[in-house]
């Protein structure tokens, strides 16, 4: 039975765990905290076939540049002196091209769509409660640029199969019926689904240590003993207090460790582009009048998902590297940009301790990293995947333990090489 070793406890990590240990593989998770801390627990739960233009794009550099002059603005870039974010901000904006779009679309709507259907595959099975519903997305806009913005994206995305229709506000407005919703117009997505992710988390590491996984949490990996050209073991410190150092032997390594997988490439001397994109959320409580579709807020770069009585806002997005601090001021923008859509609904801010904070580990061309690394025969990567990490965790998975299991890959994978950048 091959022995692997997984480093982090997201969608990423517990995914791969997921297809490996239904292999026959004997598989362990070391996670760092708890599995509540990654970005996979907190985050707004949409599943987004939608999502097929990377967030390197045309306008997108010049866009950042206007918003970052505002506190409460939805994107930022927190100044550092880093070679690392200088190297990322180069890279990102060497990709924010045309050309560079035109070439992700059909990778990101390929795997988006294999990872759906991995979701529904899931679902039918009834092995894990997830909260599952397939009623599309809203894209929500208030003016006219970002209508025309919308329209194309629309365009761009019929022409790639997947379907998005443009509707009146009173069409917003007919699939809400709960809810006032003050809007120009929309896009709906009706292929989009959306889920509870922290029932997400919370059910598969269940599922998984009754199927004998073997889970190690307030773990950090702090090095790797290798021999040759292969990872033998890890070393993990108790981060609960104890200092206790241990080891895991292993035959393969796989690092789905989010925002912090280039502290750990770095100890085998491969330096991946990756930056932690901030970003925060809250839940509302026992809505009498819930909201009926997802929807991105576009204007205010905010969202909300409707999680059976409750209904989560979230939003932002800071380049931040690995910095978990909550600033309140982005919170507020957040909380500003919902009462403009859904004026009714008079959401108030939050207090600091209810909001959550998670770190999407954002390459920086919106392509994810999954594949082998060659100067090493038995480690692989699954990480990178930004915006859509949820969203693309069963394909990641799969896609992770073909790899290891030497099976041909659900679908050719060399754009998300881990290496690519050199
Ligand atoms: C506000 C917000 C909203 C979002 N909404 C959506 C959405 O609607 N749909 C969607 O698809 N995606 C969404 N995302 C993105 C998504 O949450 C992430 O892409 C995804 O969770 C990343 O999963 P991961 O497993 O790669 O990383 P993580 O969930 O961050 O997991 C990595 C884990 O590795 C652990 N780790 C790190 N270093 C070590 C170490 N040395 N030793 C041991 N453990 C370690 C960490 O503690 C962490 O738990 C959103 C993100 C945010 C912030």
């Amino acid at each position: 039975m091959t022995s692997i070793t997984i480093i982090g406890g997201g969608v990423s990590g517990l995914f791969s765990a997921y297809y490996l240990q239904k292999a026959g593989c004997q598989v362990t998770i070391i996670e760092q905290g708890t599995f509540e801390d990654g970005c996979s627990f907190g985050n707004a739960g949409m599943i987004v076939p939608s999502h097929i233009v990377p967030l390197a794009q045309p306008g997108m550099i010049a866009k950042g540049l206007q918003w970052m002059l505002k506190s409460t603005s939805p994107f930022y870039v927190k100044p550092r002196l880093s070679w690392d974010l200088m190297r990322w901000g180069m890279l990102f904006w060497k990709h924010s091209t045309e050309q560079h779009v035109q070439r992700s679309i059909p990778v990101l709507r390929d795997i988006s769509l294999l990872s759906k259907k991995l979701f529904q595959d899931l679902a039918a099975s009834q092995e894990i409660d997830f909260g599952w519903h397939e009623r599309g997305l809203l894209m929500l806009y208030k003016n006219a640029d970002t209508e025309h913005e919308m329209a194309e994206e629309a365009h761009l995305a019929n022409g790639a199969g997947i379907v998005a229709d443009i509707l009146t506000a009173q069409q917003v407005q007919d699939l809400e019926p709960q809810v006032r919703v003050d809007v120009k117009g929309a896009v709906y997505y009706p292929g989009d689904a959306h889920i509870t992710p922290n029932l997400l988390v919370k059910n598969l590491v269940s599922y998984l240590k009754k199927r004998g996984v073997w889970i190690h949490e307030n773990q950090e990996v702090i090095a790797f003993e290798k021999q040759g050209n292969k990872i033998m073991a890890v070393q993990t410190k108790n981060t609960s207090g104890e200092r206790s150092i241990f080891k895991t032997e292993t035959a393969e390594l796989v690092i789905a460790a989010g925002a912090w997988s280039p502290v750990l490439t770095e100890k085998l001397g491969i330096s991946l582009p990756l930056q932690g994109g901030k970003g925060y959320s809250f839940m509302v409580k026992n809505i009498a009048q819930n909201i009926q579709v997802p929807a991105i807020m576009l204007e205010a770069r905010a969202t909300a998902t409707p999680m059976g009585t409750d209904l989560r806002f979230a939003g932002t997005l800071e380049v931040a590297g690995t910095d978990m601090t909550i600033n309140m001021n982005r919170v507020r923008g957040i909380v500003q940009g919902i009462n403009r859509y859904y004026p009714d609904m008079e959401v108030a801010l939050p207090e600091k301790e209810k909001v959550w904070r998670g770190l999407r580990p954002c390459s920086p061309d919106g392509l994810p990293y999954i594949g082998r690394v060659k100067s090493f025969e038995n480690v692989t990567l699954a990480t990178g995947h930004g915006m859509m990490g949820v969203s693309l965790g069963p394909a990641t998975g799969k896609l992770v333990a073909e790899l290891i299991l030497g099976a041909k890959t659900s679908m050719d994978i060399q754009d998300f090489n881990p290496l690519r950048f050199g």
